[in-house]
């Protein structure tokens, strides 16, 4: 079922899901299933997985010689969301990037997922890999979530690369994209980032994802902004609990997003990890609840391959 149906289903009322990510490479399946089986009691409709591009490894020969070479860590998106759909019989949600992928490769996966019975997609265009210092395209491939929007939109017309046959079948994909309440880090400003997202809203996408955050009034700002600029479809707060004193610096590292001065100093005075776990999660019941008061469509959570600190948050919040 389309996402925006499970939110329209359920009539106003707060629904849950989460994200994981597919196996390392070499590690099987059941690694996946028992970071999901803590969370099913609570009925989620739907779990995104989420996409790794490639990225290059260097090899060294017995001679001593060091080879580049590809290595995509975590490679089976696809097959996670099939595995999750005949093992839970939920919807799954898989993440689509841009980089790695040629347009005709793009094409084709949607073709599989599509045949899968897969309903949504979340269109992205993809972290830069660790070893370049800014997202490169692949050549032949797109630059920007919103050209592959408007792939997937143009497959929902039955207009296929290369082919404009008048029967060609076509798809019917709920798509979702990202935004940033605190804006995209590449962004000069707001409005510039802004101004991209109205432009995927306005190409066809049915749903909106979040980047994290810790401060409810930045979601809030943004949820105005957006109704404000005619941008009416569902905006899904993206959730993680903070649950480690590092990722008071890793986590405005990587995901450029403000912690409140509040969350930091109690973080600050904590005495032991387990404490700051503590504090990470009573931070993030209280948000939850505030956003359920808010009117939030669901609350979708970053669980990261571990599933108990999300479970407690929840447990505490529905
Ligand atoms: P875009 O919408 O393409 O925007 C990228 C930047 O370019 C922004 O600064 C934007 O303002 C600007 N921009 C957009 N369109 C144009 C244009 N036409 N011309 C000029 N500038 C433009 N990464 C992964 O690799 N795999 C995942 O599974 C994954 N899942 C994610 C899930 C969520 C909910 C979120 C919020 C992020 C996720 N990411 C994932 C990270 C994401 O890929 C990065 O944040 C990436 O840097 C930007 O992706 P985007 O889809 O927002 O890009």
């Amino acid at each position: 079922m389309k996402i925006t149906e499970h939110i329209k289903n359920a009539n106003g009322k707060t629904l849950f899901s989460f994200e994981i990510l597919p196996p390392i490479k070499g590690q099987s399946i059941q690694s996946i299933f028992n970071a999901i089986d803590p969370l099913m009691e609570f009925n989620p409709p739907f779990i995104d997985v989420t996409y790794l591009r490639e990225d290059y490894i260097y090899k060294q020969h017995p001679n001593g010689l060091l080879e580049k070479v590809a290595y995509r860590k975590r490679p089976s998106t696809v097959a996670t969301c099939a595995a999750i759909i005949n093992k839970y019989k939920v919807d799954a949600v898989p993440h689509l990037i841009c980089g790695g992928f040629t347009k005709e490769e793009t094409e084709n996966a949607l073709i599989d997922l599509q045949f899968l019975g897969i309903d949504n997609v979340l269109v992205l265009r993809g972290d830069a890999r660790k070893s370049d210092s800014s997202f490169i395209p692949t050549p032949g491939g797109h630059a920007y979530a919103s050209d592959l929007l408007q792939h997937v939109v143009n497959m929902n017309n039955g207009r296929y690369l290369h082919e404009d046959m008048e029967n060609s079948e076509r798809t019917d994909f709920c798509i979702g994209v990202a935004g940033y309440p605190e804006k995209h880090f590449e962004s000069p400003n707001l409005d510039t980032d802004f101004k991209y997202l109205k432009m995927k809203v306005d190409l066809g996408a049915d749903f909106i994802v979040t980047q994290m955050f810790f401060d409810n009034s930045k979601y809030k700002a943004f949820v105005d902004r957006c109704r404000a600029n005619g941008i009416h479809i569902p905006i899904i707060p993206g959730l993680k609990p903070l649950t480690g004193s590092k990722q008071l610096v890793s986590l405005p590292k990587t995901f450029h997003l403000d912690i409140p001065l509040e969350l930091s100093e109690a973080v600050l005075a904590c005495k032991s990890e387990q404490e700051v776990r503590e504090v990470g999660i009573e931070w993030m019941i209280h948000q939850c609840k505030e956003l359920i008061a808010m009117g939030a469509p669901v609350l979708h959570f970053y669980t990261m391959g571990n599933p108990n600190p999300t479970k407690r948050i929840i447990q505490a919040v529905f």
